[in-house]
This record gives C-alpha cells, structure tokens and sequence, in this order.
C-alpha cells in the first residue's frame, strides 16, 4: 500500500535487492527538491522493518511502518534540524548517531535518514563519515541530497547515489486521475504542467491533494501575470481557453488584472456572465477582449 506510487523501477530494484538478501547499508537519494527522495528513503525504512507475514513489504498498514510513518519507530531516527536552524550541529547528530549504533529496539536493524545531507554541518559531516567508514551490519544509513556536490568529496565516494529523476507526464497524469475521479482532464493536464515532473508540487500532507494543487498552479500564474500589459494578458487567457476549464481561466485572468482590488458585485457579475459565454464558446474573441479590458480598468 502507497500513496506516494513514483519511482517504481527504483523500488523494485532496492525490494528485489532486499529478498535476495542485500540490504543497501548506505546511499544517498539525489534529485531536485520536491520529486520524492525523502518520501524514498521513509519508505525503504518501513520495508526494513515492517512486521507484516507477507511477502509484500512494506505493506503500509502494519504497527511498524505506521509507527515510521508519523516518526515514532524505536529503531528508525530522522535528522532533521532544529526549528530556525540551517544545519544538523554536531551535538545534534551526536544524540541521534548513539540511537543508530545501539542495538535495535524492536525491528531487526536500525535505520538512520538524514534528509537534506548536504546542509549537516562540517563537523557533522566529518562525524558521518566516521559512520560511513565503520558500517554495522544491523544498521542501515539513508541519506538525501538535492545538491550532492556539497557533500565532503570522501563522503560521496563511500556512497551508493541513487538518482530520482523528474516523473514522466503519463505517470503523474495517472496516479492525479487515481488519487482524484472527479478531476476533469482539463485540470488534469494543467496540473501535468504546474508539476514539471516534480510530485512534491501535487502533494498536501503527504497526499496527492489536486485542489490544493489547483489553487496552488493559479496563484503561481497570477503572480506571474500580475503588472503585465494588457495584450500579453489576452494571449495567456487564450492559450488557457480550450487547455483548461473557462473558469478556471478566467480566475486566473481576474486574479492577475484586479490586482489588489476587492472583487465588487458587479466584476463578480461580469465574471460569471463570461465564464458562461466562453463555456459555450459563444462569440469567444469578443468575451476574452472584453473580460480582460473591462478587468484592467
Ligand atoms: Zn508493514
């Protein structure tokens, strides 16, 4: 069971790995911000220690991969960084390094995720090193990095990378219809797009949220409209008429154009009546000339 369903050819290869024996005693997951290394890495653990008789691991539901889930594992620490705090200090990876080398609590190994390597402090790098450099057969070290060329050069070397690249527009498309039935194709597409193959941009929560997402897309193109003169305005709403729903469009258009205004009885009026006349592609120029003019002024 996943509500994360990316990076499949990955997880096969660690799960295959896993049956045959070969637990990865440490990588790193590299990738852009946002397409799943640390979602990876979490769910790696809960294939470690699930408790599940199945073969299926992790499955998900069980005691152990719930408890990793919402970060309460005995044996599965995560470093992350203080409130306020650029870097994991020193101290702090002192205090979780001494629960990674005990002996396990309740699963079989320990495992360490360290999200973000790069941004552990010198000292703290040098400290995992060390780490790196004696591995334990019951603990396992899973690191993430955006920018791995950050890393301590020697710290790269003793690593296995493992590259999450962008998520294919079919893929992303798919598990958006799966997550969401009642998402039209127009929203779909438009959430494909605002994506750029970066699933972190459709999740709320951990889950795929296409309202959220949809919110989310229009603030980032009104943002990008917003001052813009009025011509390049109109281009945008027709390229956004016939891509998406009209009124999705028009929101957009009004967001950009209204700027800070309040939206008056009678903007919101001439709103609706626009919407309607684009839905029905009634007289499409002369609606899209008049919303955005009437808009500007
Ligand atoms: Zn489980």
């Amino acid at each position: 069971m996943t509500t994360f369903p990316f990076h499949h050819d990955i997880r096969a290869r660690l799960l295959q790995e896993f049956r045959n024996g070969r637990v990865v005693q440490s990588c790193v997951f590299v990738g852009p911000h946002g397409v799943g290394k640390l979602t990876l890495a979490r769910w790696y653990a809960q294939a470690l220690v699930c408790e599940s008789p199945t073969k299926d691991k992790p499955c998900g539901s069980c005691a152990a991969c719930r408890a990793v889930a919402a970060d309460a594992h005995p044996d599965v620490a995560v470093a992350a960084r203080a409130e306020g705090q650029e870097t994991v200090s020193i101290e702090a990876w002192r205090i979780l390094q001494d629960r990674f080398t005990r002996t396990p609590l309740r699963a079989a190994r320990s495992v360490m995720i360290v999200p973000d390597c790069e941004r552990l402090s010198r000292a703290a790098q040098h400290a995992c090193l060390k780490t790196l450099e004696e591995p334990r057969p019951a603990s396992v070290l899973l690191l993430t990095a955006s920018s791995p060329a950050l890393l301590l050069a020697t710290m790269r070397s003793r690593l296995t990378q493992i590259r999450l690249r962008p998520v294919p527009s079919p893929v992303l498309q798919q598990a958006l219809e799966e997550a969401d039935a009642a998402l039209t194709p127009q929203d779909a597409d438009a959430l494909v797009r605002y994506a750029r193959g970066i699933p972190g941009a459709l999740l709320h929560e951990g889950r795929i949220d296409a309202g959220c997402a949809l919110r989310a897309a229009r603030q980032e193109r009104i943002a990008a409209l917003r001052g813009a003169p009025l011509w390049r305005v109109q281009k945008a709403l027709r390229e956004m008429i016939g891509k998406e729903s009209a009124h999705a469009s028009v929101e957009v258009i009004a967001g950009a154009c209204m700027r800070d205004r309040a939206c008056g009885i009678a903007e919101r009026r001439l709103l609706a009546l626009l919407s309607r006349a684009l839905t029905r592609a009634v007289n499409k120029d002369l609606a899209i000339d008049t919303l955005s003019i009437a808009l500007a002024h």
